[in-house]
């Protein structure tokens, strides 16, 4: 449920309300709005706790959240939610993209992407250390010397970092070397590793799995930030259906579901929902036209001996037009590349 404080209300009576709700047994989380204090109690609720915490001094109202995710709910939090990486702002009205290989391969290549999808104007450089292919004998990645090396190229060319950790026993690894977690579609629901993210004070990117509802997408956001980590972006990747042209099917209509639903910024990666690159560019501007707070998308100089996802990756000119495509399409739907 959630309590909403009345305008003014003191910070004693916010300390009382949020002691009461421990000693309810339910954990209070505390949002100090522009103009009012909110304080949700997540747990095990009743009516009998509602009606209690009704009756306290600078309560205005308390109201039961609907959804059964709770703290990445919009009816919790109304304000979109922004994460703020070094002055790169995520979420909101900003429009940040990340851009960069689907792999590290080796420094060389790393730096040379790099210095590409920067100089175009992406702020935050993506790149696998720690890979999860549907085959054991394909490409794993350099794993901690790939981290080493986001993590040395990243500083150097003052770009902020992402990469995806696969195991829980590597999250603190991969905290320490990149600014953004990622969450791969094939472990959205691997509860352990969203728990061990949720312990973590780096901004996590959830993916959306291959076949997983809208629902179960924000149930696992909710596991992370019941944890107490509330910096989750959101992130679809296309999901499986019945049509064979494209690697998985982009859902658009998920941008706005998730949107109305969760204050949680939204990303799209139509890199890996296409699998090709003559598609890329459309379907990341449709996902901007239809409010995504920006794109993730594969890059890479020498497509053709890429180690993975080859055939997917832009040209870092195709990225360059990219770019200057989004920085048109971005103010139309009220939103600033930065
Ligand atoms: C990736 O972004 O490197 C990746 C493997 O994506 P996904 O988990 O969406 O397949
Ligand atoms: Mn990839």
């Amino acid at each position: 449920m959630i309590v909403v404080m009345k305008q003014g209300a003191s910070q004693a009576q916010i300390a009382h309300v949020t002691e009461r709700i421990k000693e309810m047994g339910l954990t209070p989380h505390v949002s100090q709005g522009q103009f009012r204090t909110v304080i949700g109690a997540i747990g095990e609720e009743a009516v009998a706790k509602q009606e209690m915490l009704r009756q306290i001094e600078g309560v205005e109202q308390v109201l039961q959240i609907m959804k059964p995710y709770k703290l990445c709910s919009r009816e919790f939090h109304a304000e979109d939610t922004v994460i703020d990486i070094r002055g790169i702002k995520i979420g909101g009205t900003h429009c940040a993209v990340i851009g960069g290989p689907c792999t590290i391969e080796d420094l060389d290549m790393l730096q040379t992407i790099a210095k590409a999808v920067k100089k175009a104007g992406a702020r935050i450089l993506r790149g696998g250390a720690f890979k999860p292919r549907t085959s054991p004998y394909a490409f794993q990645g350099l794993g901690k010397q790939g981290l080493q090396m986001l993590c040395d190229v990243g500083k150097s060319l003052d770009m902020a970092t992402i990469t995806e950790v696969m195991d829980p026993r590597d999250v603190d690894l991969v905290a320490q070397h990149a600014d953004i977690l990622q969450i791969g579609a094939r472990n959205m629901q691997n509860y352990n590793l969203l728990r061990e993210v949720g312990q973590t004070n780096k901004p996590v990117m959830l993916k959306r799995g291959l076949a997983a509802s809208i629902k179960e997408w924000l149930m696992s956001a909710e596991y992370i930030m019941s944890g107490g980590n509330h910096q989750v972006i959101l992130c679809e990747r296309g999901i499986r259906t019945f049509e064979t042209e494209t690697r998985f099917t982009l859902d658009i209509s998920c941008i706005p579901v998730a949107r109305i639903d969760s204050h949680l910024p939204v990303y799209v990666d139509p890199s890996h929902a296409a699998g090709r690159r003559d598609l890329i560019e459309s379907m990341a501007l449709a996902a901007i036209a239809a409010g995504a707070h920006g794109v993730m998308v594969e890059v890479h100089h020498c497509p053709d001996k890429a180690l993975c996802d080859g055939p997917q990756a832009l040209l870092p000119e195709q990225f360059q037009r990219l770019m200057d495509q989004i920085r048109q399409v971005a103010p139309v739907v009220g939103k600033t590349v930065e």
